[in-house]
């Protein structure tokens, strides 16, 4: 283990804990993550003592350039060195009480410290001690459950999770980042505690939602979520896309089945954590806009429109952010059948314009979506409707060359309207705006200021409007 600990911050904390009398180790993340072969940038440092003081010491031995951030209250100090993030807190014994997660703390020793801690793969520590500097110290067997790929609380699970809920999601999201499984006992203890999520904030919560998301098969986390019950509490939006239901013979797929299919799909072209929530939301509104219709069988008319409609308030549920990524999501929400409308038959210039127009430099990405989005289990129709996605991408490629319509703003402004009727900002200059813009996504005008000016004045004409000369 010696000679992994190459980070030149360790040999200083070493220096520093032997001449303040205290005893100091690394643990947590960051040796999980040597074990692991995992890049980390966080380094967390017990000391049997004061955090506070060890940190001061080290900055003053790194060089003095580097500030020191206490957390009194907390008894924790941070120091920024490089593009690491250090931090220094004294061993803690904590104890819970049932209404918060907030716990009463006192000073304790490494064994303490390792208790708090919330699986036995983060409970591991290494001793940067004169006498024992490098030796991994392993109360719970963590390397053990590391080799079996086992996610294991280091006490009785129901004392973890119910003392802090949040360690429920961390368990599945653990388990989806690294592909472990969660062990029996845990997976019980969740489903019997899953109730006390309520009492953690949404942004912890989606911190944690979001990092599932984020990892390579996000499927696991979802399922797992799903089967202990913490899903119906987090996001039941969700829930209700799962089950398939029967009638006169016919059934609709299960879409939370499906829905988790495509963003493992998606996860395989995108790191990007806003394209992956357009792929969860896609299809949120089947089940509010199912139908059953006895010569069709099931419907889910208008479900990208509500689905769409539906995203603020599932973000400001979750504490996402309400700002244009919200709107990218709810675009790609909104347009994700159109690319299958056009793959269908043979499309006119027009609707491939405007499809180009309205989702503008988010087309790729709707590409993407819509591809993800096929999940037949037969290979040949698979293959069939990546083969007529890829003319949509060709015609879309075509007609972008052609007509540039992809962030494309009319030749005529709505000041232009203004200044050539002398009229002010009001219903009229809308209806030309539109009428103008509409005309050339049409077709029926070229997309050129002269042909759109003549246009103008035809239109004007009907309401009554004259150029003034
Ligand atoms: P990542 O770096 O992937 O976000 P992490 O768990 O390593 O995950 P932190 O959240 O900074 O990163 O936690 C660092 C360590 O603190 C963990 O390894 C664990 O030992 C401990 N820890 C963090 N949160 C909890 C918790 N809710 N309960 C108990 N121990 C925790």
């Amino acid at each position: 283990m010696k000679t992994k600990l190459t980070h030149p911050v360790f040999s200083i904390v070493s220096a520093c804990a032997e001449e303040m009398n205290v005893k100091a180790f690394v643990i947590g993340g960051w040796v999980r993550d040597l074990l692991l072969e995992r890049p980390c940038k966080d380094i967390d440092i017990v000391a049997i003592g004061s955090g506070i003081e060890l940190a001061e010491r080290v900055a003053k031995k790194l060089g003095g350039q580097y500030n020191v951030n206490t957390f009194k209250n907390f008894g924790t100090a941070q120091i920024v060195y490089e593009d690491y993030d250090i931090e220094f807190v004294g061993a803690r014994k904590e104890s819970y009480r049932a209404e918060s997660r907030n716990p009463s703390v006192e000073n304790g020793t490494l064994e303490d410290d390792q208790n708090r801690r919330d699986f036995t793969i983060n409970a591991l520590a290494i001793s940067l001690n004169a006498g024992s500097y490098g030796e991994l110290l392993d109360p719970f067997n963590g390397l053990k459950d590391m080799e079996a790929k086992i996610i294991r609380t280091p006490l009785n699970p129901d004392i973890t999770y119910s003392d802090d809920p949040l360690r429920m999601m961390r368990a599945i999201r653990f388990a989806t980042q690294l592909n472990y499984t969660i062990d029996p006992a845990s997976i019980e203890s969740i489903s019997k505690n899953k109730e006390r999520i309520k009492i953690i904030s949404k942004e912890r919560i989606t911190t944690e939602l979001n990092k599932i998301i984020l990892a390579k098969q996000p499927s696991i986390g979802f399922k797992l979520l799903f089967d202990t019950g913490l899903l119906h509490f987090i996001f039941p939006e969700m829930v209700a896309l799962h089950g398939v239901e029967v009638r006169n013979g016919k059934s609709h797929k299960d879409n939370f089945y499906h829905t988790l299919e495509v963003l493992d799909n998606i996860c395989r072209t995108t790191d990007d954590l806003w394209l992956r929530w357009a792929a969860i939301l896609h299809d949120i509104a089947k089940p509010p806009t199912k139908r059953f219709e006895p010569e069709h069988g099931w419907t889910f008319h208008g479900h990208e429109d509500k689905g769409s409609r539906m995203v603020p308030k599932i973000f400001a549920d979750l504490k996402l952010p309400l700002n244009e990524k919200m709107k990218y999501v709810q675009k790609l929400v909104l347009l994700h059948l159109r690319p299958i409308v056009l793959a269908k038959s043979e499309v006119s210039d027009s609707a491939v314009r405007r499809l180009l127009f309205e989702a503008g430099d988010d087309i790729d990405d709707l590409m993407k979506l819509c591809e993800a989005d096929i999940t037949s289990k037969n290979e040949y129709k698979v293959q069939k409707y990546l083969k007529n996605f890829e003319l949509v991408r060709q015609k879309l490629k075509d007609i972008e060359e052609k007509d540039k319509v992809r962030n494309w703003q009319p030749p005529i402004s709505g000041e232009d309207i203004m200044k050539a009727f002398s009229i002010p900002a009001g219903r009229e200059v809308g209806i030309l705006k539109n009428a103008i813009r509409e005309a050339i996504l049409d077709g029926v005008i070229q997309n050129d200021f002269n042909e759109a000016f003549g246009f103008m004045i035809k239109e004007a004409e009907k309401l009554g409007l004259k150029i003034k000369e």
